[in-house]
């Protein structure tokens, strides 16, 4: 045996489960990210919630400047494009660069832990008294055996398909495209369009971009993009020529099924196990909590238990579906056009239409 426990994948969920696990543990953590230029770098708006910034508060972190992005904005404009509806929403995100965000999170993972930056999990084979794992790093193809197997590996995660390729989770394509920031004010908006997609479209101004993104069913996505781009030019949306375009899976759990935390020593944790919300795809506080939640079980010595590891995760499931609950509000025309209209929680933008 190699290593007591491999975590694939160095997001906010692998980086903290590695960052809090004990030191008595052999561990080897592994993310096809790097330092080079031509990484991959995960898709995503970069918004730290506020559910994100308590996981922050407890794990005692403070956020280097370095990392946050211009501009920091207080109100949401939500729009609903077929109902021609529009209304503000004040929220205290944290605009974030997502790949420093990332990491700046490696980077507080303890010496103890044995980091392989660049090296991309091929196989797992499940062997007597643990896992084989089969990586590629700089050209070089390398087996280590581990006790525990820790899939913090996202939306595709690799462990969840080969481990529980049973459990499969609803997903959409989540495509965005950056362009440069031509809006005079910079905003963050929140689109709603049923002939576009029954999750949502954002954009987000960062640090002299401007990102438009949208969650879309997966044999359509490309055609609904561009369909979005489409109208919301026609809304008046400066959207010149792409400088990147970047997509990738995104989650959508809808029942209890749907969350898979795992068995026989293996465990998935972040958005391989379903943890983000199918209302908002906010998924870095869910990524920080069940790392957290699942070290905890492994410091005190009952990794075996994982009945254990279900309990303490229940009220995360229990809170994610009751925001899959809630989402008719936010998806369905009728509800949102009824919410809107009232105005509940909205505020006013000193020289926007309502
Ligand atoms: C377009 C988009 C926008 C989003 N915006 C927000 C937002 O603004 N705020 C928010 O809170 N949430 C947002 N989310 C959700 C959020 O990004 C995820 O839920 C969160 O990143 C999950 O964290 P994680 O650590 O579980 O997985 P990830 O962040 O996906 O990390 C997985 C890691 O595993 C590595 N990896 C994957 N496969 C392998 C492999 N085979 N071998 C080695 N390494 C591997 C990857 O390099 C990556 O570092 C967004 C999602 C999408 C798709």
């Amino acid at each position: 045996m190699n290593y007591d426990i491999a975590i694939i994948g160095l997001g906010p969920a692998g980086a903290t489960a590695a960052r809090l696990l004990d030191k008595k543990f052999k561990i080897l953590a592994i993310d096809k990210k790097s330092d080079a230029e031509d990484s991959f770098r995960k898709p995503c708006g970069g918004l730290l919630a506020t559910d994100a910034q308590k996981a922050l508060s407890k794990f005692n972190l403070t956020l280097p400047k370095e990392i946050l992005a211009d501009p920091q904005i207080f109100a949401v404009k939500t729009i609903d494009s077929k109902q021609n509806l529009l209304r503000y929403y004040q929220r205290f995100y944290i605009n974030l660069d997502r790949y420093k965000f990332d990491q700046w999170l490696v980077s507080l993972i303890p010496e103890h832990v044995e980091k392989a930056d660049g090296a991309r999990c091929m196989d797992i084979k499940r062997v007597e008294d643990g896992y084989d794992i089969t990586y590629h790093r700089n050209k070089v193809e390398r087996t280590i055996t581990a006790r525990h197997i820790i899939g913090a590996d996202g939306a595709g995660s690799l462990v969840r398909k080969t481990l529980f390729p049973e459990r499969k989770i609803a997903q959409y394509i989540s495509i965005q495209e950056w362009f440069a920031e031509e809006h005079q004010t910079p905003f963050y908006s929140c689109i709603f369009d049923s002939d576009i997609t029954d999750s949502y479209c954002w954009s987000i101004s960062k640090d002299g971009f401007f990102i438009l993104g949208g969650a879309f069913p997966t044999h359509v996505s490309k055609q609904r993009f561009d369909l979005l781009k489409e109208k919301l030019k026609q809304q008046g949306f400066a959207l010149g020529n792409a400088v990147k375009r970047e997509a990738c899976l995104v989650s959508m759990p809808r029942g209890l099924r749907d969350f898979c935390v795992g068995k026989d020593n293996a465990f998935l944790i972040g958005e391989a196990a379903g943890f983000i919300s199918p209302s908002s795809l906010e998924g870095i506080s869910y990524a920080f909590n069940s790392a957290h939640k699942l070290a905890d079980v492994f410091n005190s010595g009952d990794a075996h238990r994982v009945w254990k590891i279900n309990l303490k995760l229940m009220p995360m499931k229990i809170k994610l579906l009751l925001k899959y609950l809630k989402s008719p509000f936010m998806y369905r025309p009728l509800l949102r056009k009824l919410i809107m209209k009232t105005g509940l929680n909205s505020i006013d933008v000193a020289g926007e239409r309502k």
